[in-house]
């Protein structure tokens, strides 16, 4: 086979693709056109029809990655539902066209802003919260009025084919098309013209998607990762600083993008807060590693490659000399990884330099602000950030001097959950925000429109030819008063 041939599969997926793209675009301008009341009754089925199918969502969760129904309710289902009805509610707000003033230079005129759909969206999901991450943003698209291709992650397959059986039950294929597949199908979609890129995942990937859109100038809104810190000064309230911290870090097996990193704990209070997080693990998920390794409450690695990605993280610090202060228990066959603390991880650690995306948290310590500051402000800019202390002033100058997509001060990932707060993230971790009307902004074109009066419109005084004495009046005041 020459370099050039496409095996026969590929071409007809190649096609497939090409035509459910093209069958979208004709029929954008249709769903473009479609009133409030008409969009918020769609936003109203699709939340029926995924309440409807809860009892599937549940077992795919559940096939893919052993994840419990009550996390699916908190973390898939819980912000799909938030998300759909937050729109319904504000959607005619969103829309309706803003008056602008009129300055001195635009005498005799009107304008305003119209807030039009974009046109043909893509929607690239992860896997690691495949519902609330495909199907929230397909809900603000739609709400915008846009025709949307969404491709879930090929790593949780059956979450993908509930998708799909829900997306397929109520919208048409060109209104919203679910494409599966992996990397090639991804690459295709990539390679098409479209008006905006919605995509999840890794900064990696992210790249790899900003480059594509660069091709057709298309938007982009990229929700990526990164390393997490959590700041644990001596003043915070370590019992319930250890409560949401050892949650957080171990919901999803820790496969979370806002989950706590890594902890920078006073050295004063290094002791303390282990000893809690050790007691709150035990507490959440079992006395016993036997326990741990069973209860129903406790998620599994996504896929054996990324089980192998945490497990290398764990015994690369260990090798180097980190010592286990908790956890430590892995089961390949299960893809398990036991909640797991880690103290004097020497700097060279693989875990310092990535994004551990597991239930693996290690823990430095410092004695001033300053050396957080600058620990922080080292790498790429976080995700998120978190902040345990009983000082506004120590709060505050954390805010002030490092940057990071979303923050927040005595709890973990709760910033996640309000849709009236931009979610995402800074640089490297993300440009455009999502969640409410900041997502539903980034599938928006605000298209500003002026109406000229048609009986003496202003622009006549400035034609050529120039040199009038009106004229040289008008351009002085162009300087001096508009
Ligand atoms: P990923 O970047 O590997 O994959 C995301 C999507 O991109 C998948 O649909 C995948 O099929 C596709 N993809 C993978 N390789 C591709 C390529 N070469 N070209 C085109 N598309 C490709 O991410 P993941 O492993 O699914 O998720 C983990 C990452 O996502 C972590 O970094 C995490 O922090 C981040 N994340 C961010 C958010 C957020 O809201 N900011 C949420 C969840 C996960």
């Amino acid at each position: 086979m020459s370099e050039l041939a496409i095996e026969p599969d590929k071409i007809s997926q190649s096609h497939d693709i090409q035509a459910i793209f093209e069958n979208l675009k004709a029929n954008q301008f249709n769903v473009g056109r479609t009133t409030v009341r008409a969009r918020i009754a769609k936003l109203k089925r699709f939340h029926a029809t995924m309440l409807r199918f809860q009892e599937e969502i549940n077992e795919a969760m559940w096939a893919d990655f052993r994840k419990s129904p009550t996390e699916v309710a908190i973390s898939e289902i819980g912000v799909v539902n938030t998300e759909i009805r937050h729109a319904i509610r504000n959607l005619r707000t969103w829309l309706t066209p803003k008056r602008v003033g009129m300055p001195l230079m635009m005498i005799g005129t009107r304008s305003e802003i119209r807030y039009e759909p974009k046109g043909v969206c893509l929607i690239i999901a992860p896997w690691n919260f495949p519902f609330c991450l495909s199907l929230a943003p397909v809900a603000l698209a739609i709400a915008a009025g846009n025709v949307v291709v969404l491709k879930p992650s090929e790593m949780a397959p059956h979450s993908s084919a509930v998708m799909k059986k829900i997306i397929e039950e109520v919208f048409p294929a060109n209104e919203v098309a679910v494409v599966e597949g992996a990397v090639e199908v991804a690459t295709q979609l990539l390679a098409l013209p479209f008006n905006h890129i919605f995509f999840t995942g890794s900064p990696q990937v992210g790249k790899i998607v900003m480059r594509a859109a660069a091709e057709h100038l298309a938007s982009v809104t990229l929700e990526l990762g990164g390393k997490s810190p959590v700041i644990v000064d001596e003043t915070a309230n370590l019992n319930l600083a250890a409560a949401q911290i050892s949650w957080i870090n171990a919901m999803n097996a820790g496969q979370i993008c806002i989950a706590p990193d890594y902890v920078l704990v006073h050295e004063n209070v290094k002791e303390a807060l282990l000893l809690k997080l050790k007691e709150k693990s035990e507490k959440f998920y079992g006395n016993t590693p036997e326990a741990r390794a069973t209860t129903p409450d406790y998620a599994r690695l996504s896929t054996d490659r990324h089980f192998s990605r945490v497990k290398d993280l764990l015994d690369d610090a260990l090798a180097q000399g980190a010592q286990l202060v908790f956890g430590g228990n892995t089961n390949a066959a299960e893809r398990y990884i036991e909640p797991t603390l880690l103290d004097h991880v020497p700097d060279e650690a693989k875990i310092w330099k990535e994004e551990v995306f597991g239930p693996v948290l290690p823990i430095r310590t410092f004695k001033q602000i300053e050396e957080v500051i600058e620990y922080v402000n080292k790498d790429e800019r976080p995700l998120a950030m978190y902040i345990f202390s009983a000082r506004k002033r120590f709060i505050e100058q954390i805010f002030a001097e490092t940057r990071s997509g979303g923050i927040a001060a005595n709890e973990c990932a709760i910033q996640f959950y309000h849709n009236d707060l931009p979610f995402g993230g800074s640089n490297n971790s993300g440009i455009g925000k999502g969640h409410g009307e900041f997502g539903f902004m980034e599938f928006i074109n605000q298209r500003g429109i002026t109406f000229q009066n048609r009986i003496f419109p202003h622009t006549l005084l400035f034609m050529p030819p120039y040199g009038g004495k009106l004229a040289r009046l008008l351009l002085k005041g162009v300087a001096r008063w508009f």
